[in-house]
């Protein structure tokens, strides 16, 4: 069997590690890499390109993205769509990337891969880097040397990675708390899509009544969801209450109370099920007999 060379070179790297590489107008494999994508989007690229677009996150998924599992039975991520029978990103144009100024945090990194990794239940994170290094970029012969830290000044990172931080935590967590916390349920996989991804449709969410029959959120905190990224990181917070029981949002009693028993009547209900469906299939091994 054949193995594909990795593109990613073996060696972890910290922010000081310098680098060569630049790429820039005019050199000769301009667009090469925009041409063939796989590009993982975070919770805030989807924010900054459906503003540059000027429709709503909901459209933004059907448009232009298509859902992947990160991890099997695990939360979904969102991968950006290429041209329609094709592998080019669709806001590549000849002149470069039509959305340059809101560009996904992978464009921002290329040639450089974050890799995040974190203890087993701690949010802690550490942080390291790894060098790409593709056959058709030219970016690495060219003369100018940058540190990574540098690098991520210059292409705008900080301001990314740091609005999606609360969901890396978030994503890094589920998968390294393993079977203790158990398969998540359908239910709490969809509230982890449209929290992090469909943020215009969780905005509706908070603001229905079921929700505040169950939260409390003060006034200004409220009003301050009017901005996007002030909501996201309330969805981060949400997501950490629902997956791994951190309260930090207030909750009133009695509705608590009330779900506490409507979940736990079901789960008797399920398990009764369960038992007298054995049992039924238990009679019908003898019936042979
Ligand atoms: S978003 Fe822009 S930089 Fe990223 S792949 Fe598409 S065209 Fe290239
Ligand atoms: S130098 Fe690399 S990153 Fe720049 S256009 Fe060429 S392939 Fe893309």
């Amino acid at each position: 069997m054949e193995f594909q060379e990795s593109p990613v070179v073996p060696e972890m790297l910290d922010g000081r590690k310098i680098i060569r590489f630049e790429c820039r107008k005019g050199i000769s494999c301009w667009n090469a890499c925009c041409s063939n994508i796989d590009i993982a989007l975070t919770p805030y690229d989807i924010l900054r390109l459906k503003e540059k677009l000027g429709i709503t996150s909901s459209q933004f998924l059907e448009a232009y993205t298509y859902p992947y599992e990160m991890e099997k039975d695990g939360m979904a991520g969102v991968k950006l769509k290429p041209v329609e029978n094709g592998t080019a990103c669709r806001f590549m144009r000849e002149e470069g990337c039509s959305v340059y100024s809101d560009r996904p945090t992978a464009c921002r990194y290329y040639p450089i891969a974050l890799l995040s990794m974190r203890k087993q239940d701690e949010y802690v994170d550490t942080t390291s880097y790894a060098l790409v290094k593709e056959g058709h970029c030219l970016g690495h012969f060219e003369p100018r040397e940058i540190s990574i830290d540098e690098y991520r000044n210059e292409q705008g990172i900080p301001e990314y990675d740091e609005a999606a931080r609360g969901w890396r935590q978030l994503v890094l967590k589920k998968k390294s708390s393993g079977p203790a916390i158990g398969k998540p349920s359908k239910r709490s996989l969809q509230l982890f899509f449209m929290t992090c991804y469909d943020i215009d449709r969780f905005r509706d969410f908070v603001s229905s009544a079921s929700f505040n029959a169950l939260y409390i959120i003060p006034d200004e905190e409220r009003q301050s969801f009017n901005e996007d990224e002030n909501l996201l990181q309330f969805g981060f917070r949400f997501l950490r209450q629902v997956f791994f029981g951190e309260e930090s949002i207030a909750v009133r009693n009695e509705a608590a109370e009330e779900r506490r028993k409507k979940v736990h009547d079901r789960r008797t209900r399920l398990e009764k099920e369960a038992a007298e469906q054995m049992a039924r299939s238990e009679e019908g091994l003898y019936d042979d007999i």
